[in-house]
């Protein structure tokens, strides 16, 4: 098979339909639509075996979390997924690993009525780059920009959980029921698409975790030229970081890469409105804490005492 028929056969042929797609995959450029009022949020993600994932897991699962991980980005953005692109780098033709590979990028782009409309196909090292757009209505922008002094800081879901699986991945005598557990947070991040709305109409800034909630939450600091501080109690750590990490599983879960749940501020005046909703809901977001003005990353302990925190994560260089 050359490089076109498998463009056709395992990309081409499957794509979701969506209405905005004036022109997709088989041209030298697509073709699409945005709609009056609508803004386009871009955003792009390599993924390299052996950094991002393990070249021997299921080729679904690869596709699947690629996906997931370049959603989570527009989530951020309070943006609604339309459209992706997908350079795929091949070190072989692989039949079986394309028809997986095609699988989980299917059920992916289906989950989330996203379109696949390009891409380009290369051989060599295994490596995939995405490229996702998004729609949010024009006027509006939730960026990691806007958070003042007062705002309180949520985070959606729990942490540390992604980090502790791989943690574990040389591990076998780890108890097989946990380690399936922490696995699938790993192999199939939910990204918080169910999010969008809510941090239009109550975000003054948010960000996606994908480098630990530390180093996330200060790039919000930075961008908005403000501080935070943390409460230690109340961050929402996995019970089995809890479990395996006892002591150590605060450090654990601010440093834990790859959760790609979201962490956000909301304005003292909305933040009665906001718990409301999130109770109703269930949209399982907790406070952990609050900006102020005063620079820096600081966590208050259960003694009272007040720390500064290093906001170390997960760095490529
Ligand atoms: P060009 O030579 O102009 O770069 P290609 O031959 O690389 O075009 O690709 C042919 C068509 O197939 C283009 O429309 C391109 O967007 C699409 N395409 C190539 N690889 C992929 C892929 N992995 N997934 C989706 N579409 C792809
Ligand atoms: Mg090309």
């Amino acid at each position: 098979m050359n490089e076109f028929e498998l463009i056709d056969v395992f990309f081409k042929s499957m794509t979701h339909h969506r209405e905005d797609v004036i022109l997709g995959i088989g041209d030298d450029a697509s073709c699409l639509r945005v709609p009056d009022g609508m803004a386009l949020f871009v955003s792009c993600d390599t993924l390299v075996a052996d950094v991002h994932f393990l070249p021997d897991w299921d080729a679904y699962d690869i596709a699947f979390k690629a996906v997931m991980v370049n959603l989570s980005d527009l989530a951020a953005m309070g943006a609604k997924p339309a459209w992706l692109t997908l350079a795929l780098t091949l070190p072989e033709f692989n039949s079986d690993w394309l028809m997986r590979y095609s699988q989980g990028l299917r059920d992916a782009l289906d989950r989330f009525n996203l379109a696949l409309v390009g891409g380009d196909t290369t051989k060599g090292p295994l490596s995939m780059t995405l490229t996702i757009h998004g729609l949010a209505p024009e006027g509006r922008l939730v960026g990691r920009h806007g958070a003042n002094p007062g705002d309180k800081i949520f985070v959606s879901g729990e942490l540390g959980a992604a980090a502790q699986a791989v943690a574990f991945l040389n591990q076998p005598d780890v108890d097989g029921a946990h380690q399936q557990r922490l696995m699938e947070k790993l192999l199939h991040p939910v990204p918080r698409v169910d999010l969008c709305d809510h941090l239009q109409q109550f975000a003054t800034a948010a960000i996606d975790i994908s480098d630990g909630l530390g180093a996330d939450l200060n790039h919000i600091c930075q961008a908005s030229q403000v501080g935070a501080c943390l409460a230690f109690d109340q961050l929402p750590i996995h019970p089995l970081v809890r479990h395996y990490q006892a002591a150590h599983s605060f450090d654990f879960a601010m440093k834990g890469g790859d959760d790609y749940e979201l962490c956000f501020t909301v304005a003292p005046q909305d933040e009665v409105q906001f718990l409301e909703m999130n109770a109703q809901l269930g949209l399982n977001c907790t406070k952990i804490g609050q900006i102020q003005a005063h620079p820096g990353l600081w966590v208050t302990y259960p003694d009272g005492r007040v720390r500064a925190y290093p906001p170390e994560g997960y760095a490529h260089f």
